[in-house]
C-alpha cells in the first residue's frame, strides 16, 4: 500500500500557533501537514544540560502539542544532526512539500540550503517564507540598493515602507486547524531529549507599562520594559501582531523593535561581523585580554556597582536590562582593554536572549569597532551611569546585599582607565 502523502511544517525560532507565515501557507497545501521541531545536536551538544533556553523551547512546545491534541493531532519531535533527521524523514513518510520561516544567522542559511538540496533529491518541494521580522534581507536599502549601516536613515526608510503597507496582516491559521494530520506521536521529557530543568526561566512579556517607556526605559529599578527579547528570539510572540500594537502605542518602543531588524540587515549584508569588526580600521587594537580581569567582570566583582549588579542579575537570572548591558559591555572593552568577542561569548552564554545579530551588533556598538557604533572617545563612567539611572541605588542593593556595608574598592580607577583606553584606540585604529 502507499504511503499517504504528506507536507511538512517545520517549526525552528517560531514556536507558536497563530500568526505564522510558513504554517498558514502548509495548512493551505493539499496534504496533511506534520508539525515537526528538531532538537538540533550541532547546537545541544555545546550547551550545558541545565540550559534553560532549551528548557523554554520544551516547554513552548509542550504548549503547542496541547493545542494540536485537543484537535487530534500532535507535533513529531526529533533529536539529531538535521540532514540526518531529514535523511530519515523521508525514509518513514512519503513528504510532499517542506514549509519552513527563514532564519538569517549564517549557520541557518547553510542548513536550509543543505535541507533543501535533500528535499530536491527526494522530489519534494521546499518552501520558505519571511515571518521574523517586518522587512528582511535587502527590503530597505538606500536608493543605490547598497544596505544601510546607519541606523536613523534606515529606520526612517522602514517607516516610510511600513506606512505604505499598514496594517500588517495577521494570518489566521487557526481557520485551517482541520488540515493537520490526524497523529499521536509521543512527546518526550525535557529528560529524555537528554536536558534538565533550570532554576532560571523565561519571563512573561509585560506590555503594562509601554505607554510611558520613553520616560522609564533606562531605568533598571523601574524594570518597565517589555520582556519580548526571549520571546522574539523563539517567536512565541508574533512580530506582525507586536509592530501594529506598537505604532498606536509608543515610537520609542518602535524604534527598538526597529533596531532588532536594523541589526539583522547587517547580519544577513555583512556576516563577516560575527567574527570580524565591522570597521576592519579597528583591527589594530592591543586588546589586553587579561584572563584574571575577564573573571573578575563575569563573576560581577570589579568593585563597579553598576556593573557589579549587572553581571549578578545575568548570571541569576540569564536577562540584563538594556542600560546596565551598555554599561558593563563598555567596561570591557574600554575600562579593560578586552576584546568585545569574550564579552560577547559569555553573554551567549547566559542570556535567554541570546540573538547572534542583536549580540553582536550590540557589542561591537558598544566597542566602537561596529557600524554606527559609540564614538571610541565616549567611555561611559559607571559611577556617573549609577547616579543617573539608578540615584537611589535601588537596583544595585538588589543585586549586591553587600552594597550598604562597605562595598570594595574599584578593580581600576577611571580616569586611568579612560584615559589608557583613548590612547589604546588612537593608538590601534588604522588611518
Ligand atoms: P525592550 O526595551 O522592551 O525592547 C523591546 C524589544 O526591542 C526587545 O525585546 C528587542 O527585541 C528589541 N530591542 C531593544 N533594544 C534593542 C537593541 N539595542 N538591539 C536590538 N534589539 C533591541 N537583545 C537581544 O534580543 N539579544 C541579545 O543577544 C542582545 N545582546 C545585547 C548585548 C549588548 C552588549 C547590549 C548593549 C544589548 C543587547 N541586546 C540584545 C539589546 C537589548 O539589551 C535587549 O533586547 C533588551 O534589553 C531586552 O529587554 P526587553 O525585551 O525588555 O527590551
Amino acid at each position: 500500500m502507499t504511503k499517504q502523502e504528506v507536507s511538512i511544517f517545520w517549526f525552528r525560532r517560531d514556536l507558536r500557533l497563530e500568526d505564522n507565515v510558513a504554517l498558514y501557507n502548509a495548512l493551505q497545501s493539499d496534504q496533511p501537514v506534520i508539525p515537526l521541531f528538531i532538537f538540533d545536536t550541532d547546537i545541544l551538544n555545546s550547551l550545558p544540560k541545565n540550559d534553560a533556553r532549551v528548557g523554554f523551547i520544551h516547554e513552548s512546545l509542550s504548549k503547542i502539542n496541547i493545542k494540536l491534541n485537543a484537535i487530534g493531532s500532535s507535533i513529531l519531535i526529533k533529536k539529531g544532526a538535521t540532514t540526518e533527521v531529514w535523511g530519515s524523514l523521508f525514509q518513514e513518510f512519503t513528504i510532499s512539500k517542506v514549509f519552513f520561516n527563514k532564519d538569517y544567522e549564517p549557520y541557518a542559511i547553510n542548513r536550509d540550503l543543505a535541507i533543501s538540496a535533500l528535499a530536491k533529491a527526494n522530489n519534494t518541494l521546499c518552501f520558505s517564507f519571511k515571518d521574523q521580522v517586518i522587512f528582511e534581507e535587502k527590503e530597505i536599502t538606500k536608493s543605490d540598493g547598497l544596505p544601510y549601516t546607519i541606523y536613523t536613515p534606515y529606520k526612517n526608510k522602514w517607516l516610510e515602507k511600513y506606512k505604505s503597507i499598514a496594517p500588517l496582516v495577521e494570518y489566521d491559521t487557526e481557520s485551517y486547524f482541520s488540515n493537520f494530520q490526524k497523529n499521536n506521536f509521543d512527546f518526550p521529557t525535557l529528560q529524555q531529549i537528554g536536558f534538565e530543568e533550570s532554576n532560571i526561566k523565561v519571563q512573561p512579556h509585560n506590555l503594562t507599562q509601554i505607554s510611558n517607556y520613553h520616560e522609564t526605559r533606562d531605568f533598571p529599578a523601574i524594570d518597565s520594559t517589555s520582556y519580548l527579547s526571549p520571546h522574539l528570539r523563539f517567536g512565541t510572540v508574533s512580530i506582525r501582531k507586536l509592530v501594529n500594537w506598537a505604532v498606536r502605542k509608543n515610537d520609542v518602543f518602535l524604534s527598538e523593535l526597529i533596531w532588532r531588524e536594523f541589526f539583522m540587515q547587517i547580519l544577513f549584508s555583512f556576516p563577516k561581523v560575527v567574527t570580524h569588526n565591522f570597521k576592519s580600521a579597528y583591527d589594530g587594537i592591543q586588546w589586553r585580554n587579561n584572563e584574571e580581569d575577564f573573571k573578575r567582570w563575569c563573576t560581577g566583582t570589579t568593585g563597579y556597582p553598576m556593573v557589579d549588579a549587572g553581571m549578578r542579575q545575568l548570571n541569576a537570572t540569564g536577562y540584563m536590562h538594556n542600560r546596565v548591558r551598555m554599561v558593563v559591555a563598555s567596561f570591557l572593552c574600554k575600562h579593560l582593554l578586552i576584546n568585545w568577542q569574550w564579552g560577547e561569548a559569555y553573554f551567549a552564554e547566559k542570556l535567554l536572549d541570546y540573538d547572534l545579530s542583536a549580540n553582536v551588533g550590540n557589542w561591537q556598538w558598544a566597542a566602537g569597532t561596529g557600524c554606527d557604533a559609540a564614538p571610541y572617545f565616549r567611555v561611559f563612567n559607571p559611577d556617573i551611569q549609577l547616579k543617573k539611572f539608578d540615584e537611589k541605588a535601588i537596583y544595585i542593593r538588589k543585586w549586591i546585599p553587600e552594597f550598604d556595608f562597605g562595598y570594595g574598592q574599584p578593580m581600576i580607577e577611571h580616569a586611568f582607565a579612560r584615559d589608557r583606553a583613548v590612547a589604546t584606540y588612537k593608538a590601534g585604529i588604522l588611518k
